[in-house]
């Protein structure tokens, strides 16, 4: 099956502004043709009558707990809900054990999900060796060995001089730092204080944790012309932050979680411990304030922050450990955006698709445009389905969207011309 060709399909690239209906054909790995009636006699025919074909979508943030606690995820198990849910570039966080901070565990997962085989995994590396927030990791070797950005996800780094050093260091090797923003010494509790924490009566973490370091990371950006890209940002105040610096020129970029779109603190009185993630759900007029700069182009990017966690691992509030799943419900969370009249198709394929590439750097993907390996997901707007243990890939089941009804489904997932998930 070396060449694929796709058939009326409905195709989206913001990237070249396609939004119409035509044919694709793929050939020997690549995008050989767009085209509105397009023939090849020994190719793989896929009617596409009512479906969406897009560039494949690109998740900035996940978390494939391999090396170290494989019994969460593992690459094999992370890589196969990726493709289901449409991606074919996912960037995994260094929390793992050990830590992502030498070239070595970098390699350890780039040859690992080589071998796998059925997208392409990216590794972060630490900012500070084992994660710690003490001593910079040399960012020089890490870049060499494959990683294509710092982070210390999973924590914050608190240090002001050793963020303000990471920018210049990272900017000097054509690289970037990421930032999970919450200071830790305001952030120490379960979920949003609000409405929710006082009616239960559970420690909470105040929003102003949040915005206190992304008003600090913008602040730095601009003076030392780094690049941070600040993630799973959920505060209203951080996105007028973010607009303020982004108008000052400062390189600054954000991604928001689907979570924080679709949910509000009061989604921990029906989900629980499967509502529980950091930074927490937020009150309706920080979720509102989310959508508005979704719109005027603030938040530049949809991330999953894929986090698994064992049954176990999410008992009672207290002691459950913050993430939730989401490769495979990102799709139908975003259309329900659509649907709702905030973002349009197209917007919303270059938020998951077109601009995180962008923000990477990376080529080949987030785009259909002819000559580009193929990279594509194509799906059904309207299919209903569940996630449930029938559908779910992922060693682990932490969502609030666990068997509720979703509407839109990934029914290919093609990369580097080969299909790699199929539900028809
Ligand atoms: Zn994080």
């Amino acid at each position: 099956m070396s060449k694929i060709l796709i058939k009326r399909a409905r195709l989206i690239d913001p990237s070249q502004n396609l939004d119409k209906l035509g044919d694709v054909l793929i050939e020997k790995g690549r995008i050989k043709a767009i085209g509105d009636d397009l023939f090849e006699l020994e190719a793989y025919v896929i009617e596409a009558k009512g479906i969406v074909a897009c560039p494949s979508f690109v998740d900035l943030h996940v978390h494939f707990r391999d090396p170290g606690q494989e019994y969460k995820e593992d690459l094999e198990s992370g890589m196969r809900c990726a493709v289901a849910g449409g991606y074919t570039t996912v960037v995994c966080m260094p929390n793992t054990n050990p830590p992502i901070d030498s070239p070595e565990v970098a390699q350890y997962i780039i040859r690992k999900a080589e071998d796998i085989g059925i997208c392409r995994v990216l590794p972060t590396g630490a900012i500070t060796k084992g994660r710690k927030g003490k001593e910079l990791v040399d960012f020089y070797s890490l870049k060499k060995a494959g990683c294509v950005a710092f982070t210390d996800d999973g924590s914050p780094l608190m240090d002001s001089k050793l963020m303000q050093r990471a920018l210049e260091l990272t900017a000097q090797v054509g690289s970037l730092v990421m930032n999970h923003c919450e200071d830790d010494r305001l952030a120490y509790g379960h979920i949003n204080e609000g409405y929710v924490s006082s009616l239960i009566g559970l420690s909470s973490r105040h929003v102003s944790a949040e915005d206190v370091l992304i008003a600090r990371d913008c602040i730095l950006a601009y003076y030392t012309g780094g690049h941070v890209h600040l993630q799973h940002i959920s505060s209203r105040l951080a996105v007028d932050i973010i607009r303020f610096f982004k108008d000052k020129g400062a390189r600054v970029t954000c991604e928001v979680n689907p979570y924080h779109l679709l949910f509000t603190e009061e989604e921990v009185l029906n989900s629980y411990a499967n509502a529980k993630v950091n930074p927490p759900l937020r009150r309706e007029e920080d979720r509102k304030a989310l959508l508005e700069a979704l719109r005027d182009g603030t938040i530049d990017c949809v991330a999953t922050d894929h986090a698994p966690h064992a049954v176990w691992e999410k008992g009672s509030l207290q002691g459950a450990m913050p993430g939730m799943i989401g490769l495979q419900t990102a799709l139908p969370m975003m259309l329900q955006l659509v649907r709702d009249g905030i973002i349009s198709l197209s917007h919303m394929v270059g938020l998951m698709s077109c601009k995180p590439a962008r923000i990477l750097g990376l080529e080949d993907c987030g785009s259909l445009k002819e000559g580009y390996k193929a990279n594509l997901v194509l799906f059904d707007t309207e299919r209903e389905w569940t996630l449930s243990e029938e559908t779910n890939f992922s060693k682990s089941k932490n969502t609030p969207l666990w068997n509720k009804p979703l509407k839109g489904k990934v029914v290919y997932t093609i990369f580097e011309g080969r299909i790699v998930y199929k539900d028809v």
